[in-house]
This record gives structure tokens, C-alpha cells and sequence, in this order.
């Protein structure tokens, strides 16, 4: 399978002749071709989204929604072969990703066409006369996503920017590139209009950086690390580039002796574990009240040994393996310097005696706030446990770290969970639950975890530029 870029509405090979191998995690085999896409490949790819822009800027705002509703309705329609594309070429369970990871995608596009006809801009009148803001299309803008959510992702980056009358260069993540590639066939099956959506392929430091870097790019949105994140901010800053950086976490999730942990087990589990750990909202650090501490422990431990760890093609799979030879590589490092740490290692810890690159949900206990293994962020099945002993201590370890995405706390004490809520330094809190998403309410973290926020109206704006227009009433 040889997957090309799509460039004005066409597969398009990579101008540089080279291809990188794709693996499919569950065997470790590789199973396609990607194009290794470079600087000639965007240049060519803005060019052909330039050239789009007039005419997709100057539809009605409807008929753009007609055109997210028509792309969502083409992936609905194909659902099952977009879930089994996801689950072989990021590894996740095939239930995952035909349940929630591509009605999302769709959701996304939905939610987009809806916003496109209902995004509305502010007036003010008063002593300074009548102001209003106009909301205007960017141009060109492109939008560069991670592996761990493949569609997912990238539809809640072009499905505002498409909205809000943008064209749009798309760089997914070399790791993963199917459903993304999937997509755009699909697009031009539609008739979707040429040039409107590119995919350009490739790696980050060939493809990703001549997007950030060029002029005719007016705003870059990413995810990802928070090490690429910042290599971004550098390039775009000197230019004064509109950035969006969604980038990793480190999530602390605060359980309170009064809560209902028990009940709620399920949600707890899938919140450290779910995409064997690979979501940038997973609770990797776990902070549990002294009073009930041993209990929550064996508890999780007897859950996470339970998890059914395998093939993610096979039903019943609930832990899939981690995406890539070299992101096992380096969770397997952080278990052996979680090792080093100190830590005591309560489950998993190993790796699967198969092809592929499966890691066992692994329960540490015994390291403090200091060490790296609570610091930085790991991204697998890997979770650590840290006694508090009362509310103050409880923020202190929650907050003990440079990232700030999303915290989740359990508790029955209202006044408590909203006293945490307010201290908590995060872009997002849950309350006794954990990734129940609304996609109007603002998305992104602070600190290590970046910069600007998506989601709702904030997409909308991060995708136009505001201009006011006063006019003098007397
Ligand atoms: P990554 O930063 O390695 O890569 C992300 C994307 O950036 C890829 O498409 C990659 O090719 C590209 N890239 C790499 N180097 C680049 C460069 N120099 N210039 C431009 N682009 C470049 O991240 P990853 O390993 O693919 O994804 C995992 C990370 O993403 C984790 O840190 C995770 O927390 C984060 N993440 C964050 C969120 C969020 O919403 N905050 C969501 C999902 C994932």
C-alpha cells in the first residue's frame, strides 16, 4: 500500500521519490508506504490551497456546512473501514476506535458545519459610538497532528479552520497516516472543492517546519510534545505566526476517601489506561486519600492485571500495544528508571513475549513528586500512586509538575471538588467523572501544556482574525 499526499484535490507522489515504511503495532510488521513528503510537497500543497481560497472563502456560510455535513455523512457511511484502518495502523482496540475515536471524527465535522452557520460576532454600542467585529477568514492555514487520535484529531483541526472559510494544509503524523490519507480520497470522491483540504506526509523537521515557516501560512495549529510545541512557538514567533500548541500532560487524578471510587472503578481505570495510557488526558499520576489508600490500590491493581492486553483486531481486546518500536522503547526506559527511582513496581512492568509492542498495565508505587517518573510525561500504560493526607497536600502533589492539561477529582464534597477545581493548575477539570467531552467548552492546558485553546468558539476565533469596524453616532 503506497499512501501519497493529496494536493489540489489529487494523490500526488512525493517530489523527493523516497517513502517511509509504516508498522502495524499489533505484529510489528510493516504494512505500507508513506510519502516522504519535503519542502517542494508544501510548497506545492499552499500554492494549490491558495489558489482555493477566494472562491471557499466567499461561499455562504451554509454551503460550506453543506460540505462538512456531506464529508461527515461520506466517513459515517464508511465507518467500519475507517475503525479497522485505525485499530491496524495506531494499534488501538477496534471497539475503541468504532465507538468512540471515528464517531468523533464525525461528530467533529457536524459540530463544525453547525458552527459555521451559527458563529456570530460581537457589537458594542455606547458612549464610542456603534463598534462591531467582523470575524474574517485567516487564508492558508495549517495544521499539524500527533498519532495517538489520528482522525480524531485532525478532523477538530480542519473542521474549524474549514468552517471559519480557511483552506487548509494538513500534516499528520508520520506514524500513522491511514485514515488521514483515507480521508482525503474520500473528499475528492465527494467532489469536495480541489485545493480546499491538502495532506502533505512526511516527517516533522522536512514537512512540518517549511509549513510553520512560510509566509503564506497564516496560522499553524498543532499537537503533540511539548518539545516539538516549543520548536514551533521558536520558528513561528519571529514571523509574529498565530500558533495554536496543544501539547503533552501529566495529569494527576485526586481520589477522596468520600468518594465513590468503588462505583465508579470502571471510569477510573479507563482514565489511566484507556489507549494504553497514549491520550494526553489519561491520569498517569494518581493521588489517593491515606484513609483508603491500601483498599484503592489492590483494587486497581487486581483491575489493571485483568485488562485484556492483544491483538486490537480481535473483539474483546481492551489494551492494544503502544504505536511504534520507538515509543516502546522509551516507555520500556521509564519503567526501568521508575525502577531506578525506587518505585515498587505492583503490576505489569514487562512487555509481551510476542510480536509487536505490547506493554502490560504497570501500577508504581513508593516515588515521590520529585522524582522524573512523576514529572515527565510518559505516555503509556504506566500509572503511579502517591498517598496525600489531607486537601492542602493533595493540591501541593497535584501541582507538583511543569504540565497542565487536566486533572480529574473524586469526591462527594461539593465545596471541596469546586475548591480543587479553582486550584488546580489545568485547562480542565472532571468531577467524579473523566473525558466526558462537550465540544463547545474550551480544550488545551497551561504551562508545559501549551498554548491557546480549541474547542468551540475558541476555534473559531483562533481560525479568524478580528477586525473592528467604529463608526462616530452624532
Ligand atoms: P510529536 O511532537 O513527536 O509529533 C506531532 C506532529 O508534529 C507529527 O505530525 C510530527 O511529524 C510533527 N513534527 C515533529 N517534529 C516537527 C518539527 N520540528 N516541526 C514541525 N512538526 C514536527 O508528538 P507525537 O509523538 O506524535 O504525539 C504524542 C504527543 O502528543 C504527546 O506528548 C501527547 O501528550 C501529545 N498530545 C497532546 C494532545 C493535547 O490535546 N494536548 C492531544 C494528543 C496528543
Amino acid at each position: 500500500m503506497r499512501l501519497m499526499h493529496w494536493i489540489g484535490g489529487l494523490p500526488s507522489p512525493p517530489a523527493s521519490g523516497g517513502w517511509i515504511e509504516v508498522f502495524e503495532p499489533g505484529t510489528g510488521r510493516a504494512f505500507a508506504r508513506v510519502a516522504d513528503g519535503n519542502g517542494e510537497d508544501v510548497e506545492r500543497a499552499i500554492s494549490a490551497a491558495s489558489v482555493a481560497w477566494p472562491a471557499w472563502s466567499g461561499l455562504a456560510n451554509s454551503e460550506r456546512a453543506r460540505w462538512l455535513e456531506t464529508l461527515a455523512s461520506a466517513i459515517e457511511a464508511r465507518l467500519e473501514d475507517f475503525a479497522r484502518a485505525e485499530a491496524r495502523d495506531g494499534g488501538k482496540p477496534l471497539a475503541l476506535a468504532r465507538e468512540v475515536e471515528i464517531p468523533r471524527a464525525i461528530a467533529n465535522l457536524r459540530f463544525y458545519a453547525h458552527a459555521a452557520t451559527q458563529f456570530a460576532s460581537e457589537s458594542h454600542h455606547g458612549q464610542a459610538g456603534l463598534n462591531y467585529t467582523l470575524r474574517l477568514p485567516l487564508g492558508v492555514v495549517a495544521t499539524i497532528s500527533p498519532w495517538n487520535l489520528p482522525l480524531y484529531l485532525l478532523t477538530w483541526k480542519i473542521a474549524p479552520a474549514l468552517a471559519a472559510g480557511n483552506t487548509v494544509v494538513a500534516k499528520p503524523s508520520e506514524v500513522t497516516p491511514l485514515t488521514a490519507t483515507m480521508l482525503a480520497e474520500l473528499a475528492a470522491e465527494i467532489g469536495f472543492p480541489p485545493g480546499v483540504f491538502n495532506l502533505v506526509h512526511g516527517r516533522g523537521p522536512e514537512v512540518g517546519e517549511p509549513l510553520v515557516t512560510d509566509p503564506r501560512v497564516r496560522a499553524v495549529s498543532f499537537t503533540g510534545s511539548t518539545a516539538v510545541g516549543r520548536r514551533i512557538a521558536g520558528l513561528a514567533a519571529p514571523m509574529l505566526k498565530k500558533v495554536s500548541l496543544e501539547l503533552g500532560g501529566k495529569n494527576p487524578t485526586l481520589v477522596f476517601a468520600d468518594s465513590d471510587w468503588r462505583a465508579q472503578l470502571d471510569v477510573l481505570v479507563r482514565s489511566a489506561f484507556q489507549n494504553s495510557g497514549q491520550i494526553c488526558l489519561c491520569g498517569s499520576r494518581l493521588l489517593v486519600e491515606r484513609a483508603v489508600y491500601d483498599a484503592f490500590r489492590d483494587a486497581l491493581v487486581e483491575r489493571a492485571g485483568a485488562l485484556r492486553l492483544g491483538d486490537p483486531l480481535e473483539d474483546g481486546t481492551e489494551l492494544g500495544p503502544l504505536v511504534s518500536r520507538q515509543h516502546f522503547d522509551k516507555v520500556m526506559a521509564g519503567i526501568a528508571r521508575a525502577r531506578d527511582e525506587g518505585a515498587r513496581v505492583l503490576c505489569g512492568g514487562v512487555a509481551l513475549e510476542r510480536p509487536g509492542w505490547f506493554v502490560q498495565p504497570t501500577v508504581l508505587e513508593g516515588l515521590g513528586p520529585d522524582c522524573a517518573t512523576n514529572r515527565e510525561e510518559l505516555f503509556g500504560p504506566v500509572v503511579t500512586l502517591q498517598p496525600f493526607d489531607n486537601d492542602g497536600e493533595a493540591l501541593a502533589l497535584a501541582n507538583a509538575c511543569d504540565y497542565g492539561l487536566s486533572a480529574s477529582v473524586w469526591t462527594r464534597d461539593l465545596a471541596r471538588a469546586h475548591r480543587m477545581a479553582a486550584g488546580l493548575q489545568v485547562g480542565m477539570v472532571w468531577i467524579n467523572t473523566w473525558l466526558l467531552r462537550d465540544l463547545r467548552t474550551p480544550f488545551g492546558g497551561s504551562g508545559a501544556s501549551g498554548l491557546g485553546r480549541e474547542g468551540g468558539l475558541e476555534a473559531m476565533r483562533f481560525f479568524t482574525e478580528p477586525r473592528n469596524v467604529g463608526l462616530k453616532l452624532d
